[in-house]
């Protein structure tokens, strides 16, 4: 099969299942980040949650990804949302932590191109 974003050719077994298509894992990741954990839209969503509910509480996929952090001391988008499947989509995990960011739970580093998701 091919990769729906770059046409390579995935070796069976190594496709990752995105709802724009197939993907091979590179354009997986390139998907999953780093866009819209920069989205000022969501800086601007998460600001006006915390000024509005200064008794913030998180909710359940929040704290899902949370242990995990927690028990892996640090995590890329990909092997979150492994550890994560079946619970939470990739999408639902990625706006989740976009949210946990701005809330300061959470840190996203990009260093040299690799992104890592720790608790701040
Ligand atoms: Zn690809």
């Amino acid at each position: 099969m091919k990769c729906h974003k770059c046409k390579t050719d995935i070796k069976e077994g190594e496709q990752r299942d995105h709802h724009e298509g197939i993907l091979c894992e590179d354009c997986y990741i390139d998907v999953l980040y780093p866009a819209k954990f920069c989205d000022p839209w969501a800086d601007f969503a998460a600001k006006s949650f915390i000024e509005h509910n200064l008794d913030i509480d998180i909710n359940e996929n929040q704290s899902k990804i949370l242990r995990v952090l927690k028990e892996t001391g640090g995590v890329e988008p990909i092997g979150l949302m492994e550890r994560l499947k079946g619970q939470v989509s990739p999408e639902d995990g990625e706006r989740e932590c976009a949210a946990l960011n701005r809330m300061g739970k959470i840190r996203i580093e990009n260093r040299d191109g690799s992104v890592m998701i720790r608790l701040a």
